[in-house]
Parts: C-alpha cells; structure tokens; sequence
C-alpha cells in the first residue's frame, strides 16, 4: 500500500490504470486466449516475461492481472495469483510446496474440502498429514516432524470460528524452516494482515467478500516473497490453472465497495450476535468478537474488525423442529458458500469433521451468514424461527 493512502482509498483506485484503457475507469474484460506479436522479437520477449505480460490466456490477461494487483495490495502481499476457485488456491498452494514423504500439519477446524483433499488426493500421493489443535499456539511444536514442511492455519474456522495464535505458530514454524499458509478468507483480507503475523502464504475465497454478489468462483494466492510466487506461479501454469477474464472483472467491480459492504455485514452481525447471546435457547456464541468464542483475546489482539460470518449453538430439540425452523424462514436462506449480499444459514454438525480434538458439545450449530437486509427484520425472522422449535 502507498505510505500515505488508506486502504479506503486505496480499493477505489488499487488495479485501475485509466491511461492504459482509452480513459475507461474500469479495467475491460479481455477475452483472449492467443495473443499475438508482431515480429519474431517481440515473441521472444514475451516469452521471457511470460508471467508478467498477456503472452497467453491460460498464463492471464489484464482482465486477470488488474485484480491481482489489488488483491496483493489488500493483503499487503508481493503479488497474487488467480485461480478457478477458493478450493483451488488450497491445494494448489498445498502441492507447490508438499512433495512424496512430506509431512502436513493441518488445523483440526478447516474448512471440510481442504480436510478432504488431504485425505484423498494428498494422502494417494504419499504426503502425510496430521490435524492439530485449532488453539494449539506454541504446542504445535510437539508435532513437527523431520519431514514436516508446511502448517496450514484458517483463522477463524469457517464453522466453529476458533482463533489461531498465529505469531505463536509462525515463530515456531520460522525456526524448523516450515512454510506457513493461512485461509484468510474470514477476514476478506480486509480485518487481518497475515504477512504482519509471519505467514507465508494467504488465501482468499474471493468468491465470498471480495467478488460480494453470489455469482462469481474464483481464488487467489497470495505470497510474502517473490520466490515463492515464482513457485507457485509456476505450479499453477503447470496445472494449466486459467481464469475467466469475466470473472475477474466481477471480483474487481465487487473490491470497489468491500470496506462499505464489509462494515455493514460486521454491524449487522454483532446486532444479531448480541440479540442471539440473550436467548434462553442459545447456549453458546461462536463470533470471534464475543468472549464465549475459543480465542477471542486473541482476535481482539490480531484483527481490526469481525466479518458477516459466524456460529450459535443451541439447546438439543427434536429433529422435526429444526426442520421446521429451517424450512420457513423469509430471509434466512440454506445454500453452501457465503460473503454475499443475502442472509443464510446451515446447520452443520462439527464432530464429523474432527479428529485431533473431539467435538463434545450436545448442542446443535447453526452457522449464518448476515446479508444487507434491514437488521430488525432478520432479528425478527430468527426470533419466529425460535417460536417454531419451541412448537409454537
Ligand atoms: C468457500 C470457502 C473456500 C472455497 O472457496 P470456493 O471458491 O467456494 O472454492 C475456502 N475456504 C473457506 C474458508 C471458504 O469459506
């Protein structure tokens, strides 16, 4: 980020160069795969900086590197790459730097196809992988291995939102010569900077916030360093990783209001949070900025703000009235994914998704995500929702 700009500031004007488009602020969509060049030359150049210039589609576009540049920025990163997906900056993070006899510590409270591409894809290809403790912090070091080379961290988790101590884990991971990659996706890049904690590698789901309006897959990769980008860069070329321009101009569109539309889902959010809190039928908050929430200290340590996502877990009733509940709500809609501008929510069982700690509470979670409709008219839909559990 420039010195003496803010990041207000600098996601109107971040990945935008006017100059450059006959005057148009935005930068267009370029749909491209050949590009062509018009002497041998100038062929020859391009192919030294395949990377850096539009040399060919599946390596990007303006379209593609215009979003790149203000995703770099927000996380405050050297340089971001784009791919298909939030999934897809997961494991293709995960396989730049895990080869055959690698040892992987993932958290216990990722995100469940991250959990899944370990079990499946990582493991057939001979990388182990051990789940720890979310609130491990320093203790993390007791698992480390000869072979260990890279900690995976999301912080919050995205269904049971434990917070990490990421310096704790970082200093340890500095020490051993281990890579550190977190899903920053919570955070929309916006209420936490990783590479001020000393992560390595952050991801976005730019899918959720950043993209904001629920049409748009699409992931970055975002690195500290210019060598690991090279790595990265390199292994998702490989792939043949390519996005579509369209995307991309979505996502970037979507950036221009992120620090608007994010301040409004945390304020929506903690009114809801603090009206759930006073229920009888909740027995427990799980919102980062609310103190029943494991590392809560340290997101107030850590983090500038709270994001439109998070849990509740309630007092066990009969399945029928959980259908109920879920089945008639006017606003609370059941869908996967989140960071729109419409309000959803999933029940989601945490103890199937668990193996380094167990999951014991009885309670049944509800994760939601608070969109842009008027507050009061969300508290209210919960609120006749809770009528319908109780057989009202
Ligand atoms: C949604 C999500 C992803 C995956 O993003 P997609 O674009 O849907 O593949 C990864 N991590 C977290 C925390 C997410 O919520």
């Amino acid at each position: 980020m420039k010195k003496n700009e803010r990041i207000d500031t600098r996601l109107i004007h971040t990945g935008s160069n006017p100059n450059k488009q006959n005057g148009a602020v935005n930068t267009p969509v370029y749909r491209a795969s050949t590009v062509i060049f018009p002497t041998t030359e100038n062929l020859a150049e391009a192919l030294k900086f395949k990377y850096d210039k539009t040399f060919y589609g599946v390596h990007g576009t303006p379209s593609s590197f215009a979003l790149e540049e203000a995703m770099a920025e927000i996380e405050g990163g050297y340089r971001a790459i784009s791919v298909s997906s939030g999934l897809a900056a997961i494991t293709t993070a995960l396989i730049t730097f895990l080869n055959t006899g690698d040892h992987l510590l993932m958290v216990d409270s990722v995100y469940g196809p991250t959990r899944n591409f370990c079990d499946t894809v990582l493991k057939k290809f001979g990388v182990e992988t051990t789940y720890y403790d979310p609130m491990a912090g320093s203790q993390i070091k007791n698992l480390i291995k000869s072979e260990t080379k890279v900690i995976f961290t999301e912080s919050p988790g995205s269904y049971t939102f434990e917070v990490q101590d990421i310096p704790q884990i970082t200093k340890i991971a500095k020490e051993f010569g281990i890579k550190v990659m977190m899903d920053n996706t919570w955070s929309a890049g916006f209420y936490y900077k990783p590479f001020n904690f000393g992560i390595d590698i952050s991801i976005q789901a730019t899918t959720k916030y950043q993209a904001g309006h629920s049409d748009v897959i699409l992931g970055h990769i975002i690195s500290k360093s210019e060598e690991d980008w090279l790595k990265l860069k390199t292994m998702t070329s490989n792939l043949g990783q390519a996005v579509a321009p369209d995307a991309c101009y979505l996502a970037l569109r979507g950036l221009r209001t992120l620090s608007v539309r994010l301040e409004q889902h945390q304020e929506s959010a903690l009114t809801v949070a603090e009206w759930l809190k006073n229920r009888p039928e909740v027995i427990q908050l799980l919102h980062p900025a609310f103190e029943s929430c494991p590392g809560h200290d340290i997101w107030k340590r850590d983090f500038s703000g709270s994001s439109g996502l998070f849990s509740f877990i309630i007092q066990y009733v009969q399945p029928e009235k959980v259908r109920n509940m879920l089945n008639n709500f006017q606003y609370f809609k059941m869908g996967f994914s989140w960071g729109g501008f419409e309000s959803l929510i999933l029940q989601s069982d945490p103890a199937k998704n668990r193996s380094a700690v167990k999951w014991e509470n009885s309670g049944l979670l509800f994760r939601v995500h608070i969109g842009q409709e008027d507050v009061q008219d969300l508290i209210s839909d919960l609120k006749i929702g809770f009528d319908r559990l109780s057989g009202k």
